[in-house]
């Protein structure tokens, strides 16, 4: 034997996970989970041709078409975080050469367009300061400059703190003939969002944010517009894990990408690859949870706790890093999942976040980009998103602060 593992080495790494502090997660994800999702992560094990898994895959269908508020058919859990759905959009909806307007603000509406690059979209980028979103005006003016097949945006963005103006911006993009790809992973399940009404093409979520389920399985959903554009595409998906028709194949064979035609019975099920069977039961769970209270009360949890989370702020000098926020459900503001908070002058932010984290096992995050140091970044999301979280973290930020002075 080569490699060697002593038993001296196996107590050094024993405690390792078995120690882990239990932390209140209050960044920008993962959130905490809720007792019964974590249940679900040990569950026994089952074959992914069993049939009683195949119901599990069903429901869990079902249940996101509420959370996502589509009929899409078209809707299935990706095997991988948020970022791997993202690319899910991205490969299956640009073909080399495709025309496509990335909408830039922030971190994550960047990261689309790094991954269009890589798929050889010929890209018209709009930038705005991160803090703002995009007009109607914004989004006309790309689509008759560029014409594109494909324009993405980010409606709640997590690195600012923003949610993105929705109304009127489908439609816009249905009469330039253009899909709409939006990246909702901080904020499905935590604030209103309406697949179809808004006429939104590819849509995806993560597990850990809003839903606080288990990161590692990521939410998408394709409108039959999207499907029929991949069905008729020339060139191969250049990504084959996340190619949509052969995960089609494994998860809903009944349906016809080229025509939005559902054959039944349902045809034999194809493998694709493995999937996590415990994060499935996982974020089902947690989907079924959103169900059970009834997702405009999930809303209007998340709402409730911003708010109270704005005036808790400022009764210790606080205040949130944007403007006062548009309430209307579908036009700009602040995102009541994600608020991005002003650090005072002079004030180490890190520190801050320290002393929370030390003393009070409660994780809160930092800037990103060009926000780095100015904000801090806390999330009241999914389990996470009530009253108690809120005045357990004013108060000891109230303390975290006059300490880091
Ligand atoms: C967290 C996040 C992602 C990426 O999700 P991962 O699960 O970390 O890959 C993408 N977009 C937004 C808006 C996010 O907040």
């Amino acid at each position: 034997m080569k490699q060697m593992f002593n038993v001296s080495n196996a107590h050094r790494v024993k405690s390792s996970i078995s120690n882990l502090p239990v932390r209140l997660l209050l960044g920008p994800g993962p959130s905490n989970l809720h007792p019964r999702v974590n249940q679900q992560l040990s569950t026994h094990m089952i074959g992914y041709t069993d049939q009683n898994y195949y119901k599990v895959m069903d429901e869990t269908m079902e249940m996101m078409r509420y959370l996502f508020q589509t009929n899409n058919h078209f809707t299935i859990p990706i095997t991988g975080a948020g970022t791997a759905a993202m690319e899910a959009c991205v490969a299956n909806l640009i073909e080399p050469g495709d025309n496509v307007v990335c909408c830039v603000s922030g971190y994550f509406s960047d990261r689309i367009y790094q991954m269009a690059q890589r798929y050889g979209a010929n890209i018209l980028k709009v930038d705005r300061k991160w803090g703002t979103w995009f007009s109607l005006d914004d989004v006309r003016d790309a689509l008759v400059k560029h014409k594109p097949s494909l324009l993405t945006m980010v409606f709640g963005e997590t690195s600012t703190g923003v949610k993105q103006a929705m109304a009127g911006i489908g439609q816009l993009c249905k009469e330039h003939n253009c899909l709409l790809m939006v990246d909702t992973v901080a904020a499905l399940g935590g604030v209103p969002f309406f697949v179809d009404d808004w006429k939104v093409d590819a849509c995806y979520t993560g597990g850990q944010k809003c839903l606080s389920g288990p990161p590692g399985i990521s939410p998408i959903t394709f409108s039959p517009l999207a499907c029929a554009k991949i069905a008729n595409r020339k060139t191969p998906v250049a990504n084959w894990y996340l190619d949509a028709m052969l995960l089609g194949g494994y998860w809903c064979p009944e349906y016809n990408f080229a025509n939005g035609t559902v054959t039944t019975p349902q045809p034999l099920r194809r493998y694709h690859h493995t999937t996590p069977a415990n994060l499935v039961y996982a974020l089902r769970e947690s989907i079924l949870m959103i169900c059970e209270e009834g997702i405009e009360n999930t809303w209007n949890r998340h709402q409730d706790a911003a708010k109270s989370l704005y005036k808790g702020l400022e009764s210790i000098g606080l205040k949130p890093y944007l403007a006062d926020t548009n309430e209307v459900f579908d036009q700009g503001g602040r995102l009541f999942s994600l608020t991005t908070v002003a650090v005072p002058d002079g004030l180490d932010a890190k520190l801050v976040m320290k002393y929370l984290l030390d003393k009070y096992n409660i994780e809160i995050a930092g800037g990103l980009g060009e926000l780095a140091g100015k904000v801090w970044r806390v999330g009241l999301m999914g389990f996470n998103a009530n009253q108690t979280n809120v005045k357990l973290l004013i108060s000891a930020l109230e303390e975290a602060v006059k300490a880091s002075k």
